[in-house]
């Protein structure tokens, strides 16, 4: 059993002001934190996302969540023992002037919902602020008049008696613990109480939640059943720690409404089986599957992660009477519950000799010791990096903290890594990964359909942008698309894209349509001026002409962008299922990206040269290789993130999305088909 008294136990297990118990398991893997539980009972997918496979994601209301317990979270977590002969002298008295809290800079990391924020405020009696009696409906999370909580009542100046005096040095003395860390080993529990007020040998835990109460048809106020679970196992907890206790209390930060959870045998039963239903869920490894058409979706801050109406709709049917029967798809509404975009940015660094620091939440950009630009850190969610340029140690941990990866790219823009946070812990998805790499079939069943995919886009790209496709193109190229899929080995697929790719880029030419010049070999004999955007077939390291140059640098950009979605995801960047395991190559994030090369990366580079976004004068031809300029770099990677950011038309789920968000849930898509969660890997075909 842990109490926060035992303090040796207690600095072992490195107690910090977290408020995530599940620090605790770690070494207690028996103990479930409540916390757990609390997620279980919303929705035991959840609960398996973030504490079997490690997912965590913030949402407006998990950080609004984190400031209502930062106050909560700063006690010192001391609740003497019943027993305790010293508890007397040993009261840590909540009682304390509280400054209204600063515009958090935390909340300001989301894009803030569009409703009248209520300022957020302490509750009054707690901390000692003056309550204000025009508010009948709001309550502080301990009121005064609860019987059990035997507070003392409070006296006019100069009407104390001495026989109330007397009265007053019999009454125990009140304690307010808060953080309190308990456990049960019955229960095989641990969970930190917000808030413990004890009175003699009777307890009473306090939570604070953000959001509003449950509101009953007669007008009363309830709380919700995974709030109530909550409340009895921390009553347990106390109890198992040699209190009593008659009730506990939920105080609702938003409407500061309290809500008082009575104790019956009932609500203990549910606290029970949720405990057991939990454990078994935790070990037996299966996801369970997502809610069907529920409203908690919505407001889950893991939506994006668990894909739920996404995922059902790819869920195999398995026909209960019918054993030899194929599943089929099930008939699932998708719900546009995914926001479009993130409205954080990438950030690209670009000029050489630039050093970058980190003061409070600004990233600092200096040139010749002369600060240049300051940018937000949470107005970025990556940060890429071109040549030679320093990040200082503060700021690279400052931007792992916040989960903002940093690419490093050569001068030239050769994607050479990233450095990334801890990130997912679901090491479940990625020994999948390494099973199936290791199967040949499930590789080239995987790999036909990307194949297929990339080919069926390229000749989109062409038909949309081609002055004239010849239909002979893309009648060969429709052709190959279909014969892709009776493709028997990984060799016989990549002769069969190869022929396609060598199809559709001699018709590239045909989608540009700017014309001009470029000077072949300034200041040389033999130079001579050449078409600057005649392209007549890939070639690279190095590239020849702007156009391969541009190609080249459109998909290290969208290597970049695939590997830090797999990573994300909790994947192996380095371990393809087409692009086969070579040192040094992300062959996943090129698996991945085969389908989005022409949508996203030839799709730049046409965008690029034809609105004059870059221009011959950008590029600089040394011998027979060609680079672009900073300039001209500059201008592409604003083409790049145009076609980031602009929406697309999901095929499959009907809504629309940015490429950058796209990425992401066919990346999680892809770990869903992993863990066998769904039958087929939808690869991304555009209309
Ligand atoms: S999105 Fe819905 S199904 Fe998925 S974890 Fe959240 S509540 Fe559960």
């Amino acid at each position: 059993m842990i109490r926060s008294t035992d303090h040796e136990l207690h600095d072992s297990l490195s107690v910090s002001e977290s408020t995530d118990d599940s620090q605790y398991t770690e070494r207690f893997t028996d103990y479930l934190p409540v916390r757990m539980i609390n997620e279980f009972v919303y929705c035991p997918r959840l609960f398996y996302l973030m504490h079997v496979e490690g997912q965590f994601a913030d949402s407006y209301e998990t950080i609004d969540g984190g400031i209502v317990h930062r106050r909560v979270d700063s006690g010192n977590g001391h609740l003497p023992a019943v027993n305790d002969p010293a508890r007397g002298e040993d009261l840590c008295f909540a009682v304390e002037e509280l400054d209204d809290p600063p515009a958090d800079a935390l909340m300001d990391q989301l894009p803030q919902p569009k409703r009248k924020r209520r300022k957020h405020i302490q509750p009054p009696t707690l901390f000692g602020d003056p309550k204000d009696e025009s508010e009948d409906n709001i309550s502080s999370p301990v009121d005064d008049s609860s019987p059990n909580l035997s507070r003392p009542p409070s006296k006019e100046h100069g009407a104390e008696t001495a026989i109330d005096r007397e009265k007053e040095d019999e009454t125990p003395a009140i304690i307010h613990a808060r953080s309190v860390t308990l456990s049960s080993d019955a229960l095989g529990v641990i969970g930190k109480l917000d808030l413990v007020e004890a009175t003699g040998d009777v307890a009473t835990p306090v939570d604070y939640k953000r959001g509003r109460p449950k509101k009953m048809s007669d007008g009363s106020l309830d709380a919700w059943p995974p709030e109530k679970v909550q409340i009895a196992l921390q009553a347990a907890l106390l109890r198992d720690n040699g209190y009593r206790v008659n009730e506990g209390v939920l105080y609702f930060n938003t409407t500061r409404q309290r809500v008082v959870v009575g104790l019956d045998s009932e609500l203990e039963k549910q606290t029970v089986k949720a405990i057991q239903n939990a454990r078994q869920l935790f070990e037996s490894r299966q996801i369970p599957a997502p809610l069907n058409d529920s409203p908690k979706c919505a407001k889950c801050s893991l939506l994006k992660i668990c894909l739920p109406d996404e995922t059902r709709s790819l869920m195999p049917v398995i026909h209960e009477h019918d054993a030899n029967a194929q599943p089929t798809p099930s008939d699932v509404d998708i719900r546009p519950m995914i926001t479009a975009r993130d409205e954080r940015r990438p950030l690209y660094l670009n000029q050489q000799g630039l050093m970058i620091g980190k003061k409070d939440d600004l990233l600092i950009v200096k040139e010749d010791r002369k600060v240049i630009q300051q940018v937000r850190l949470r107005e970025i969610n990556q940060l890429s990096l071109f040549g030679n340029i320093q990040l200082s140690t503060q700021a690279v941990q400052h931007l792992l903290q916040m989960n903002i990866p940093v690419a490093y790219f050569t001068r030239r823009g050769w994607f050479y890594g990233t450095t990334q946070p801890l990130g997912v812990k679901n090491i479940l998805v990625r020994r999948e990964q390494f099973r199936k790499a290791d199967d040949l079939i499930t590789c080239l069943r995987l790999a036909r359909e990307l194949v297929r995919g990339k080919i069926r886009n390229s000749r989109t790209l062409l038909m949309r942008n081609h002055v004239e496709p010849p239909r002979t193109v893309l009648a060969e190229l429709k052709r190959l698309s279909e014969r892709v899929l009776k493709a028997d080995s990984l060799a016989s697929l990549l002769g069969l894209e190869g022929t396609a790719a060598r199809i559709y880029f001699s018709q590239f030419t045909g989608m540009l349509k700017v014309k001009c010049d470029i000077e072949t070999d300034p200041g040389s004999a033999l130079s001579e001026r050449r078409a600057a955007f005649d392209f007549r077939g890939r070639n690279r390291r190095p590239p020849r002409d702007p156009v391969n140059a541009l190609l080249s640098l459109a998909y290290s950009l969208l290597t970049k962008d695939c590997t830090i979605a797999a990573t994300i995801v909790g994947l192996d960047p380095y371990l393809g299922f087409y692009h086969q395991v070579k040192p040094g190559k992300p062959a996943l994030a090129l698996d991945l990206m085969e389908p989005f090369r022409p949508l996203i990366a030839e799709s730049v580079v046409l965008t690029a040269i034809n609105n004059r976004m870059v221009t011959p004068e950008h590029f600089i031809v040394a011998g027979k290789s060609v680079v672009l300029s900073d300039a001209g770099r500059k201008g592409f990677l604003m083409a790049y993130e145009q076609r980031m950011d602009a929406l697309v038309t999901h095929p499959l789920f009907g809504y629309r999305v940015s490429y950058r968000r796209l990425l992401e849930i066919q990346t999680r898509l892809l770990g869903r088909w992993l863990t066998g969660e769904i039958g087929e890997y939808p690869v991304f075909i555009t209309r």
